[in-house]
């Protein structure tokens, strides 16, 4: 038998799980929305898997270095696991078509909206994409959800707000929230109304004693 795949939530990281700042180039620059610790700790309990995909070209302009990257999700577990909260796998594209970094300035196939990261994480991870949640502040993040087959949801924090007036053509998302918390109730709820092969799991998929 082979095992069943888990469905996840693809969490974008700047302006969803921490604040926008731009380019985030020092740890100290970092600041959590103060639901986010509960949150994520609430979908950690719903055996949902939570993957955070970021596209980060600020490594392609010289901004910052991979190694950077890599010390700020080194930073971030660490603040989550204060909380009792997890991110399963950090997965970000580095890469720009237009930087300067010669080893980075290219066009690639993870750059969001492409589905390179997820495409990776379902590898790695054993997911299901379409069981799967999309979760971000920008329409690259539904389109990505599209991309990939799963439900899209577009939160007004960071650029949010400002993106829900400018829906690009062709584009809607399945829920428009106020934040990553409003998200979570949704798909928390989505899952109780009935996924018949969540309703399957040996274990119960959602801890009704963890509202958000
Ligand atoms: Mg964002
Ligand atoms: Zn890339």
């Amino acid at each position: 038998m082979t095992p069943t795949k888990r469905p996840a939530v693809f969490l974008d990281r700047d302006g969803t799980i921490i604040e926008d700042v731009g380019y985030l180039d020092t740890l100290d620059r970092v600041a959590f929305f103060p639901w986010t610790v509960d949150t994520i700790r609430a979908l950690n309990r719903a055996g949902l898997a939570v993957v955070v995909v970021t596209n980060q070209s600020g490594i392609a302009r010289g901004l910052f270095t991979d190694a950077f990257v890599e010390e700020t999700h080194r930073y971030l577990t660490a603040r989550l696991e204060t909380g009792g909260a997890r991110v399963d796998a950090y997965y970000y594209c580095p890469h720009h078509a237009d930087g300067t970094v010669a080893e980075y300035s290219r066009r690639c196939d993870c750059r969001k909206p492409a589905p390179g990261l997820i495409d990776r994480a379902t590898n790695d991870l054993g997911l299901d994409p379409a069981r799967s949640f999309v979760v971000g502040d920008r329409w690259l993040d539904v389109q990505l959800g599209r991309a990939v087959g799963a439900r899209a949801i577009l939160v007004r924090t960071g650029v949010g707000s400002v993106q829900e007036t400018r829906p690009p053509s062709g584009v809607t998302a399945d829920a428009v929230v106020d934040n990553l918390a409003a998200a979570a109730s949704w798909i928390l709820n989505d899952l109780r109304s009935g996924d018949p092969m969540i309703g399957d799991r040996r274990s119960p998929i959602i801890d009704r004693r963890s509202p958000i």
